[in-house]
């Protein structure tokens, strides 16, 4: 066993030797936290406590993966793979698995992602004749996902004075009753969505006293990290967890709470020793992350919100260069700057491309860095965003494995009844529909039961055919792993045929995505462990959920040599030698949607802050003076957060358009726009005083995005989405 106490500061460990008792660990970012919470659960088992009996809960799935990795090296055995450690959503997943048919649900539930969400929503709304310009999918879901995560279910939500009068506001009256009707057909296709993990994981534990009684004698020992940003439903649920043993053990940073919109507030912070009785609270204060440069920036940020509990870090790390702060003049021009000095710094400081990260306050605004580093022939992955899952070959070809485990979840065989074509058309489905929604019965009972309908001959048999070959498919559940009934469908149905026999660009993609989606199917089931703790257990059902449940930062090949490209709220907890931190721009960061309470922008600058935090050696800050956003050139002052930073920790650098960049063909709109900005590295006041966000006149023909002649590279797929959601 490893000396895993040495190296530690005197309060990192005392907080890892704490065995009994509520304990709080608050403190900044990069003081060890992380560090602290994993060597904890090493000296738990090192003392005797079964890994049986512990639960942790972290923030991303590869996290729990590390820590299990790290557990393991420290104990030198492999008893960490009978620790629950996880995400909450995949730790509650796993355990509804077993409970579910308590509520109702069968154990093989189907795990509905954002998309097959708002499918649903987009049906019910139809069904109950609403107008869909009103009830618009995403606009339902967040109101029904916010419900679930403060705790207010379909009946509770339809009681409610103040949302009832919001949603009159609205002029969405009906809302509770889709609401409702949402969660019945969910029931119905014995379907759970993200929220309901949590949703019905708290019900679960409120109603069944005996479930209670067995998770709460079961979880001797509970961890949390980033106990910042949980919700009112993760709280409740590991309140009542906690409850008899109150072993509990939370870290986090309250000037690191980013998902407020999601529910999650800092208040469980500051309730938790009114929760607890005999509390001990530890602070951290050295951080060992960063540079004293990059520390100091952070610490000047942070000061500036009032609804912080004061606390500041300091380092014996070396001092490390100025923080560089780039202003240049378009986005292309910025894409451009992070390339070229991603390429200088390798050649300087002997660096690889996975020592780079580029972040981001919305997932827009990846497209300029991938066009700049695609031209300079650097390798880079995007996490987050569209993610390989959500393309429509991979998820229709899930589609057939989500039916063959589970035939009640209509919205994948929906995708897949007539996919590869079979003669089964939308009338066709539109009925299948109807029948089921009259007979109270499920679209697969409609199927299996055709005959009773009275379709035409040729649609019977076609039915027919697809309710044999799905139950063949079924009959090699038993036996055989996930990989191996895969390939079976990837043959009988066609689907592979299919897309190799389309000799398109777009179709070889497809039909590599495909190839792809099979070899990392094979490689879960030929690896020991998989990522959601089950040991051993190879079946379709057990890689369903995995995938699922994946986040923004667990995409895989971690040790890749790529740049990593994501949104602020993905790096959570991640640190990196070399960031980049983009768009720093009234409207962008901070959001022009969350600048309308001190609250909101507390929250951005929160963010701000866990940007900062997360470089080692070496921080860029950069933004644009005109960005192309929404489709047409927009101007915009520098962030505030920016004029928050002492001169004295700065190195300012203008990299404005190049003579090759597509920004000196707005040449001289610019230049006279911005007349004696040009090549000046000072900024003179003046030019912080322009209009925020005003949509430049420029010639027509410059108001949209010039063709691009970046090839596409299907693995990196880009749609913007700058309104929609800022971490999905
Ligand atoms: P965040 O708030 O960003 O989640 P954190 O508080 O969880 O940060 P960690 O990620 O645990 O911090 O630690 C930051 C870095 O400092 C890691 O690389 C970790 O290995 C290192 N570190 C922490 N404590 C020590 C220590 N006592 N000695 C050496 N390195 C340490
Ligand atoms: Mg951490």
């Amino acid at each position: 066993m490893q000396d895993y106490l040495k190296g530690l500061n005197e309060p990192q460990r005392e907080a890892a030797t704490h065995i009994n008792g509520p304990l709080m660990i608050v403190a900044g970012a990069g003081s060890g936290k992380t560090k602290v919470l994993t060597t904890r659960i090493a000296h738990l088992m090192a003392n005797g406590i079964d890994a049986f009996n512990i639960l942790a809960l972290t923030f991303t799935n590869k996290a729990a993966a590390e820590m299990k990795e790290r557990v393991e090296k420290i104990l030198g055995n492999n008893e960490a793979r009978n620790l629950y450690i996880g995400t909450f959503h995949s730790v509650f997943a796993r355990i509804l698995r077993a409970e579910a048919p308590r509520i109702g649900y069968p154990n093989n539930f189907t795990i509905y992602d954002t998309d097959d969400s708002r499918s649903v929503i987009k049906t019910v709304v139809n069904e109950l004749n609403l107008d869909d310009k009103l009830y618009k999918p995403n606009v339902v879901h967040n109101r029904i996902s916010s419900a679930k995560n403060a705790l207010v279910g379909p009946d509770e939500y339809a009681n409610d004075y103040y949302l009832q009068q919001e949603d009159m506001r609205a002029n969405r009256p009906a809302l509770a009753q889709v609401y409702k009707a949402y969660q019945v057909r969910c029931f119905k296709n014995g379907a759970m969505d993200f929220d309901d993990l949590l949703f019905k994981m708290y019900e679960l534990l409120r109603d069944f006293p005996e479930v209670l009684h067995k998770y709460q004698h079961k979880f001797k020992y509970i961890l949390i990290d980033e106990y910042q940003d949980t919700n009112p439903v993760q709280y409740q649920i590991t309140k009542l967890l906690a409850a008899v043993n109150e072993n509990i053990c939370v870290v986090g940073d309250d000037a690191q709470s980013i998902y407020s919109f999601r529910g999650a507030t800092i208040e469980n912070i500051l309730q938790f020793q009114q929760d607890y009785d005999d509390v001990k609270v530890i602070k951290l204060e050295q951080n060992y992350r960063s540079t004293q440069s990059i520390l100091n920036v952070a610490n000047e940020v942070i000061k500036n919100n009032k609804g912080q509990l004061p606390k500041s870090l300091w380092t014996e790390n070396a001092h490390g260069e100025k923080i560089k702060l780039v202003r240049t003049m378009t986005d292309n021009d910025e894409g451009k700057y992070v390339a070229d000095t991603i390429q200088e710094q390798k050649l300087r400081n002997h660096y690889h491309n996975k020592h780079f990260a580029i972040l981001y306050r919305t997932n827009a605004q990846s497209r300029s860095y991938e066009e700049s580093l695609r031209r300079m022939g650097i390798a880079y992955r995007i996490f987050g965003g569209i993610s390989f899952y959500q393309r429509k070959e991979i998820k229709d070809f899930i589609s057939y494995l989500r039916v063959i485990v589970n035939t009640r979840d209509e919205e994948a065989l929906k995708r897949i009844i007539n996919y590869p074509i079979r003669g089964i058309g939308k009338t066709s489905v539109e009925k299948i529909v109807i029948f089921a929604n009259d007979q109270n019965i499920t679209f697969w009972d409609v199927l299996t039961r055709a005959s009773e309908f009275g379709f035409k001959a040729g649609t019977l048999e076609a039915i027919q055919n697809f309710v044999t070959m799905i139950r063949y498919f079924q009959s090699m559940l038993e036996q055989k792993n996930a990989y191996d009934v895969a390939v079976q469908v990837g043959k009988h149905t066609n689907f592979v045929k299919e897309l190799f026999n389309d000799k398109s660009t777009e179709g070889l993609a497809r039909y590599e995505n495909v190839q792809e989606l099979l070899n990392s199917i094979k490689e879960f089931t030929e690896s020991p462990d998989n990522e959601d703790g089950e040991v051993g257990d190879k079946t379709l059902g057990a890689y369903l959920q995995q995938i699922t449940l994946l986040t923004d930062a667990d995409e895989k090949d971690e040790n890749a040599d790529v740049v990593k490209l994501m949104t602020i709220h993905a790096a959570k907890g991640l640190e990196f030698p070399v960031v980049f931190v983009g768009g720093l721009e009234e409207t962008l960061f901070p959001n022009a949607m969350s600048i309308n309470t001190r609250e909101e922008l507390e929250e951005e600058r929160r963010l701000f802050y866990v940007a900062v935090t997360r470089a080692e050696k070496h921080l860029f800050l950069t933004y644009a003076n005109a960005r192309y956003r929404f489709g047409s050139l927009t101007q915009n002052e520098p962030s505030r957060f920016l004029d928050e930073l002492p001169e004295t920790f700065l190195d300012r650098t203008y990299a404005g358009g190049g003579a090759r960049n597509q920004t000196s063909n707005m040449g001289s709109a610019f230049a006279r726009m911005h007349r004696g900005f040009e090549g000046n590295t000072q900024f003179s006041n003046a030019s912080r005083q322009a209009p925020k966000s005003k949509t430049s006149a420029l010639p027509t023909g410059l108001t949209s995005k010039p063709p691009q002649t970046v090839q596409h590279i299907p693995s990196k797929d880009f749609v913007p989405s700058d309104t929609t959601n800022l971490q999905e």
